[in-house]
């Protein structure tokens, strides 16, 4: 079975990014909690893809300390290609040219194109308690497996965090 690829946003889904300026960037990134070993599981079983609608030279610094080997991800989108539709950004995953996609993004309707392809998380602060990477992860190992669709998953999802 060929193996899906996992889209994921940077900013508030895995990182929250305060005030900086060039140099400091790096210590002004808050990963979200259990971020590591969420990448080290996806990884497994995904291939992993980065798509910010933020400006390269940003999204690459923090890329490179989110993947220092360059074993996470394998290829990274910015700002420069995203897309407007009816005056909003978008992000069109066509582009990407693969057959499974899974987008995860605290901001769905950046998805015009493949709003069902994908699970909107709540946008990450820098809370020490979040554990929304951890509640992610059966659920996208189970996608990835074929045992769910997406749709499911993102219902489930949903359900779980309104109980
Ligand atoms: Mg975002």
């Amino acid at each position: 079975m060929a193996r899906s690829t996992l889209v994921l946003d940077l900013d508030q889904t895995l990182v929250s990014v305060v005030d900086h300026d060039e140099e400091t960037l790096l210590q002004c990134v808050t990963k979200r909690p259990g971020l590591d070993r969420f990448l080290k599981d996806m990884s497994q079983v995904y291939e992993i893809v980065v798509f910010s609608a933020s400006g390269a030279s940003y999204v690459k610094k923090i890329v490179s300390s989110l993947d220092p080997t360059g074993e996470i991800f394998s290829a990274v989108f910015t700002g420069s290609d995203t897309d407007w539709l009816s005056g909003q950004r978008v992000k069109d995953l066509r582009k990407l040219n693969r057959d499974k996609i899974v987008w995860i993004d605290d901001n769905a309707s950046l998805y015009p194109y493949n709003p069902k392809n994908g699970i909107q998380v709540p946008p990450f602060h820098g809370d020490p308690n979040d554990s929304i990477l951890g509640a992610l992860t059966p659920l996208l190992l189970e996608v990835a497996l074929g045992q769910i669709s997406v749709e499911n998953a993102s219902e489930l999802f949903v359900r779980a965090r309104n109980k």
